[in-house]
């Protein structure tokens, strides 16, 4: 397979308008130069050319003939095709489901606990492989996938591996049942990892599944439905049925699913919400969001702009939590940006296999259009944008880092998700207009507090709307730790024993 960064062309000609110089050089400083350190594609073992769904523990072809492909993002490479799932496909995988959630339900949780422990087990042994299968279908970088995604999907494995013999010391009575069969739509940011949200935590509860992924990275779900039989699960157990959002409405539709978790955009969830009202199919959402970071005039400077950078331009943006708002105090605003942009022209963009890189492909054509539509209008209402010089590879999706400053709140790249490497910067002054500008949102799943003040943080957290409050720091993930959203952003947890409740008949 070629090599996707063999020639690479400036920023603007594929993304931006002609980047502004990057600040200069602190002097008698040389920056680094890095040679190339590909991890071996080779890693991701044989890609199937055309899929088929998992049915019954069982590789099976579609009823339907409409077939998808999947890309590389940052070659536009066609990797596999994939069967686009119909309405007959979903039936036969709900009632895998439904056949195979008597057995599985009636095991002694120490028992299904085994089978996720050895879920865990087998993700930790071929997470190079998951990892490098992830980042080519996906775009973000090997580093992400290697070091964040694949950690954090086997310790999710363990973590409820290990609730799933103690239900009943979860504070939901003394032996709470499982819901039945659920459905579980999923997005495109971090494949495995929504996966590994979704399906530990249902199966150690005794549910049965049926997982649709996104339609941009269905790989390594089907690879994960490869390790379900490598670990012995019950046929039935897992279901994996793949195609575009026609499939997942079908899913979450269909009248066979007790409950239904998805995770996606706010405009999708509020259909599916839609379609169940009245039924008596539970329903959880996480959604999208605008979270605030939120910097004061105390903070250690270079510890916030590595935060801020991490906030925004991990996974490209591409994070339902992403720091996609800075609040930064008025006083400290000049400093802080300067000492931003200085690290961002350090942010090396390309090649998601190389080792070196920070900031991977945009995950699709389409998403890169909704980033450079939202950055236009950013510039068209009179913010002033700014990216580092970036070379960026000549095929392939790419957009560099970006920030705009001088943002109102009304400018539309200050309210809505832009899902991409884009960053809006306000000012406050006092630590209640900083609360009102976070609170000024329809969504509320994060924010992010970097202060000295431990008294300032417990009273900041305690105003924000928002599920999640990390103070001096941000986009830190753990499986003991509850996640989820207030107003757009959707209800329900998932994650630590509040992830339990969703697949409980509590
Ligand atoms: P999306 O809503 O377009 O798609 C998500 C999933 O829903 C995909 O699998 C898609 O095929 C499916 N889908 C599309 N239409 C559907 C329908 N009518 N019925 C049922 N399923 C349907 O979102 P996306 O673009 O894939 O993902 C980006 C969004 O996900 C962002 O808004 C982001 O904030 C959000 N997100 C939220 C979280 C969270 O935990 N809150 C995590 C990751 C992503």
């Amino acid at each position: 397979m070629a090599s996707p960064q063999k020639t690479k062309k400036k920023t603007g000609a594929v993304a931006a308008p002609a980047p502004a110089p990057a600040p200069a050089p602190v002097p008698g400083r040389k920056l680094f130069e890095y040679a190339p350190a590909p991890e071996s594609r080779a890693a991701a073992g044989e890609i199937a050319s055309s899929n088929g769904h998992f049915i019954g523990g069982e590789f099976v072809g579609s009823s339907g003939k409409e077939a998808l492909k999947t890309v590389d993002p940052s070659t536009e490479e066609v990797l596999a095709e994939f069967a686009q799932g119909t309405e007959e496909d979903v039936e036969r995988a709900v009632k895998a489901a439904r056949d195979a959630f008597g057995p599985w339900s009636a095991l002694p949780g120490a028992e299904r606990g085994k089978y996720l422990f050895r879920i865990a087990r087998i993700i930790q042994e071929r997470s190079r492989e998951l990892a490098v299968l992830e980042s080519i279908d996906n775009g973000k970088p090997i580093r992400e996938t290697r070091d964040v995604d694949l950690p954090l999907v086997a310790a999710h494995f363990f973590y409820y591996a290990g609730w799933a013999d103690k239900l009943e010391f979860a504070s939901y009575g003394p032996d709470p049942k499982p819901v039945g069969v659920a459905a579980q739509v999923i997005p495109w940011n971090f494949p495995l990892l929504m996966l590994a949200w979704k399906i530990a935590p249902a199966l150690a509860t005794g549910n049965t599944v049926v997982l649709k992924p996104a339609e941009t990275t269905p790989l390594t779900a089907l690879r994960f439905a490869e390790i379900c039989r490598q670990a012995g699960l019950p046929k039935g157990v897992v279901n994996i049925v793949t195609g575009d959002g026609r499939t997942g409405a079908a899913l979450t539709a269909h009248p066979g699913v007790d409950k239904v978790a998805f995770t996606g955009s706010t405009e999708v969830g509020r259909a599916i919400a839609r379609t169940l009202a009245g039924t008596r199919t539970r329903l959880s959402l996480e959604l999208g969001g605008k979270a605030a970071n939120i910097v004061f005039d105390d903070a250690p400077v270079d510890q916030a702009v590595e935060g801020i950078v991490d906030g925004i331009f991990f996974n490209q943006g591409h994070v339902c939590c992403a720091g996609s708002r800075l609040l930064v105090q008025e006083s400290v605003h000049d400093e802080v940006m300067e000492s931003l942009k200085r690290r961002m022209a350090t942010l090396r963009v390309g090649d998601p296999l190389d080792k070196n890189t920070d900031v991977g492909a945009i995950n699709s054509a389409a998403q890169l259009a909704r980033i450079r539509e939202l950055a236009d209008a950013g510039e068209a209402e009179g913010a002033e944008r700014w990216s580092p010089a970036c070379e960026l590879p000549s095929s392939g999706y790419w957009f560099a880092p970006t920030v705009f400053t001088n943002v109102s709140a009304t400018h539309r790249v200050a309210r809505e998700e832009i899902f991409g490497p884009v960053l809006s910067v306000l000012t406050f002054r006092t630590p209640e207009e900083a609360v009102a500008k976070a609170n000024n949102t329809p969504y509320g799943l994060s924010a992010g507090i970097w202060t000295e003040k431990g008294s300032r943080i417990l009273w900041m957290a305690s105003k924000l709307r928002a599920g999640v409050v990390w103070s001096n720091t941000f986009n830190k993930f753990d499986p003991t730790s509850p996640f989820g959203g207030y107003k757009e952003s959707g209800y329900g947890r998932e994650g630590g024993r509040h992830g339990l409740e969703a697949y409980l008949d509590v």
